[in-house]
């Protein structure tokens, strides 16, 4: 199969470890007989200091031309850098936002994953913990309250805030069908999370996301109230295989999920549109404190290429074989220094890419 991936190294760390994912990738490639045509593009602070703008249409263009766009991470430090003495639209940040509008990515996933060699990284009991934690967080992206009205007005003297939480069953609807189809390629379970019990929104939300379900009736759905969804998650994490939800209690349910695998190094996301088009990426930042001294954790990355395989390309097989590369390289004892354990080796970037490469088949 012939693979078009748009590339964004982007800054900070994130040449160094888009290096390693491509490695991976390219053994993937060489092992199960596909061709993987990369093209770079520029976003964030690169382009800033190429073209004086976080985005340029070309790269939008190019990424758009592409089957898969596989993202570094972009930004700089925050305090120090020039690039945050410009206006708001023109910093780094607004490169990823603008990138994520103009391909129109709705659909935010979030694995969250606890690899037993790193369970020691996890803040919850291990009674608990030791049940295993496997979920995927879906999240709705581009509606809701981050995206309703919103104003401040005074009244008699009074300040009041107005924000605006607005979903129509057209939006609810292409999320539901992503969710389905993402559980029907894992263990079949979907916890819909919403706020039904005071919210119209979340009437018509879980309204929708079961007439989804009437086509699927091999996945098994269930409601849980948002606030119950947070408990259970620090409770019994076990349970839950893709939590689907919205764009507010995605946020905040994605980060808590996070916090119980351990590492930022290890946190892989995708975000997807209506195709099987999606823009892959580490959850973590830019990392500009570890720039440049190959000791950045590049797992997350190859784990999101991982992903761009078995969501954009439907290469089951390959995203497995990336996975179980993951899994094998930290049973062998293999750790960046993030992740390092009395008794692991530690490794850099450059060459944890490479022995992951060396896993593949
Ligand atoms: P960060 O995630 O970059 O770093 C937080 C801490 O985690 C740092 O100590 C860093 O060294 C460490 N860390 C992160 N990734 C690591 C890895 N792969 N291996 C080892 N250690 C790792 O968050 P931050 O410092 O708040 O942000 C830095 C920059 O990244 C900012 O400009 C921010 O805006 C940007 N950012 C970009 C994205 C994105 O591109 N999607 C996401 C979050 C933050």
């Amino acid at each position: 199969m012939e693979l078009h991936i748009t590339c964004i190294p982007g800054d900070g760390i994130g040449p160094e470890i888009v290096a390693e994912a491509k490695k991976v990738l390219e053994k993937v490639a060489q092992v199960y007989g596909h061709q993987m045509i990369f093209t770079d593009i520029l976003m964030g602070g690169a382009s800033i200091d190429a073209y004086g703008v976080p985005l340029t249409e070309q790269a939008v263009q190019t990424a758009k031309a592409a089957d898969a766009v596989l993202m570094g991470s972009i930004g700089g430090d925050t305090a120090t850098s020039p690039w945050y003495r410009l206006p708001p639209e023109k910093r780094p940040e607004a490169g990823l936002l603008g990138i994520r509008k103009a391909l129109n990515l709705f659909a935010n996933l979030r694995p969250a994953i606890l690899y037993e060699e790193l369970a020691g990284a996890c803040p919850l009991k291990e009674e608990i913990s030791k049940a295993g934690i496997d979920m995927l967080i879906m999240r709705e992206l581009t509606g809701g309250l981050y995206f309703g009205e919103r104003k401040t007005v005074e009244e008699n003297g009074v300040k009041k805030a107005v924000d605006t939480l607005t979903y129509d069953e057209n939006e609810i609807r292409r999320i539901a069908v992503k969710g389905f189809d993402i559980a029907s390629k894992r263990r079949k379970k979907v916890t819909s999370v919403d706020k039904a019990n005071v919210l119209d929104s979340s009437r018509l939300w879980r309204k929708v996301v079961e007439e989804v379900a009437a086509g699927y009736p091999d996945v098994k759905l269930e409601h849980m109230l948002v606030d119950n969804c947070a408990m259970q998650l620090v409770k019994n994490p076990a349970q839950f295989d893709v939590i689907l939800t919205e764009n507010m209690f995605g946020d905040i349910l994605s980060d808590e999920a996070s916090m119980v695998t351990g590492s930022i190094g290890m946190l892989a996301s995708a975000s997807l549109n209506e195709t099987k088009f999606g823009l892959y990426e580490p959850s973590h930042g830019s990392a500009p404190d570890i720039a440049g001294r190959d000791i950045a954790n590049p797992i997350a990355t190859v784990l999101s290429a991982a992903m761009m395989l078995r969501y954009s390309f439907d290469l089951d097989r390959e995203a497995d074989a990336v996975e179980s590369a993951v899994r094998q390289v930290l049973k062998d004892g293999f750790r960046t220094g993030d992740i390092m354990s009395q008794g692991c080796e530690q490794v850099g970037c450059s060459r944890m890419g490479t022995l992951l490469a060396e896993r593949i088949g």
